[in-house]
C-alpha cells in the first residue's frame, strides 16, 4: 500500500497564510480581529496552549488580549469577566482556557460566553446549529480534522467513519461533522466491547481517545484513511499519538502524524473562527 502522509504543518501554513489576508483586508475597513483568551491558575500545559495562541494571533495580525486569574478566582468574578467581554466591541472571539478548577462550573463559563463569540464552538447553541446544519462555530479541532480531508480531496460522502472517543469537545462533533457530510458513522469509546471489530470497517478511522498505540495495524483496514487526534508521551517522554503509525502507514492510504499532524490544525481553526467572528460584524 502507497501510504501518503497528511502534512497537517503544511495545510495549517496555506489557511494561516489566508486568514493574515483576510485579516489585512478587514483591517482597511478598520476591524482588527480580536481574541481574548482567559487563563486561570498556572497549569504549565494550558499556559503553553494559551502563549501559542496569542502568539499565533500575532502572527496573522490579529489583536490578542490576555487575561490572568489566579488559581483561587471565584466563579462569580470569572463570570463577570466573561460578560465584560461579551460587552467590549474591539474583542469578537472568547476562549476560556480548560480545565478549570473543580470550584468553578465549565458549563455555566461556556453557557455565559456570547455564542456570537464562542470560537471555541462549545456553546450549546452553536453544538444545536451545527447539529442541525445549520451555520455555527465548528468545534476547532474537528473542524481541523475535516479541513485536512479537504484538502486531500477525500470523498467522505457514502463512506464508514468510525470515530474512537466520544468526548464534548473532540469525538462527538468530529462524527456529527461527518455526518453532516454524508457519511456513515461510529462511535466507539470505554465500553465498546471487541473495538477491533469497529475500526477494521472504517473507511475513514479517527482516534480520539489519549491512549498510546491504542491503533494498531491489525485495527486498520487495507486503505482507510487514518486521523489521529491524541496527544499522548510515550515512555520516553516523546509526544505521539493513539496510533501506532510506523506499522499502520504500512496499511493506511492517508495518515496523520503525530507531531505534526491534527495539533496545528486546531490552533489555526480557533483562529479562522475568531476571523468569522470579527466578519459577522459587518452584518449588523
Ligand atoms: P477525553 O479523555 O475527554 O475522551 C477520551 C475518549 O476516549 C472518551 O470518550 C473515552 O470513552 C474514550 N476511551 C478511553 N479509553 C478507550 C478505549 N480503551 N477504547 C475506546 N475508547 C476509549 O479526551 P479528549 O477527547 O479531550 O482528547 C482525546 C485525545 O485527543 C487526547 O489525547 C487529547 O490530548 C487529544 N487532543 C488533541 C487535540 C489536538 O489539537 N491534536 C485537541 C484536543 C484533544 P468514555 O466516554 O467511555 O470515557
Amino acid at each position: 500500500m502507497t501510504m501518503n502522509l497528511i502534512d497537517g504543518k503544511e495545510i495549517a501554513r496555506q489557511k494561516r497564510s489566508f486568514i493574515a489576508e483576510e485579516v489585512e483586508k478587514l483591517k482597511k475597513e478598520g476591524i482588527i480581529p480580536g481574541l481574548a483568551v482567559i487563563l486561570v491558575g498556572n497549569n504549565p500545559a494550558s499556559k503553553t496552549y494559551v502563549t501559542n495562541k496569542e502568539r499565533t494571533c500575532r502572527e496573522l495580525g490579529m489583536h490578542s488580549v490576555l487575561i490572568e486569574l489566579d488559581e483561587d478566582v471565584s466563579e462569580q468574578v470569572l463570570l463577570e469577566k466573561v460578560m465584560e467581554l461579551n460587552a467590549d466591541p474591539d474583542i469578537h472571539g472568547i476562549l476560556v482556557q480548560m480545565p478549570l478548577p473543580k470550584h468553578i462550573s465549565e458549563i455555566k463559563v461556556i453557557e455565559t460566553i456570547s455564542p456570537d463569540k464562542d470560537v471555541d464552538g462549545f456553546h450549546p447553541v452553536n453544538i444545536g446549529r451545527m447539529m442541525t446544519g445549520q451555520d455555527a462555530f465548528l468545534p476547532c479541532t474537528p473542524y481541523g480534522v475535516i479541513e485536512m480531508l479537504d484538502f486531500i480531496n477525500a470523498d467522505i460522502s457514502g463512506k464508514h467513519v468510525v470515530v474512537v472517543g466520544r468526548s464534548n469537545i473532540v469525538g462527538k462533533p468530529a462524527g456529527q461533522l461527518f455526518l453532516n457530510k454524508n457519511a456513515t458513522v461510529t462511535y466507539c469509546h470505554s465500553k465498546s466491547t471487541d473495538l477491533m471489530q469497529y475500526t477494521r470497517q472504517a473507511d475513514i478511522l479517527v482516534a480520539a481517545v489519549g491512549k498510546v498505540n491504542l491503533i494498531t495495524k491489525d485495527h486498520v483496514k487495507e486503505g482507510a484513511i487514518v486521523i489521529d487526534v491524541g496527544m499522548n508521551r510515550n515512555n520516553e517522554g516523546k509526544l505521539c499519538g493513539d496510533v501506532d503509525f510506523d506499522n499502520v502507514k504500512e496499511v493506511a492510504s492517508y495518515i496523520t502524524p503525530v507531531p505534526g499532524g491534527v495539533g496545528p490544525m486546531t490552533i489555526t481553526m480557533l483562529m479562522f473562527n475568531t476571523l468569522k467572528a470579527a466578519k459577522s460584524i459587518r452584518n449588523k
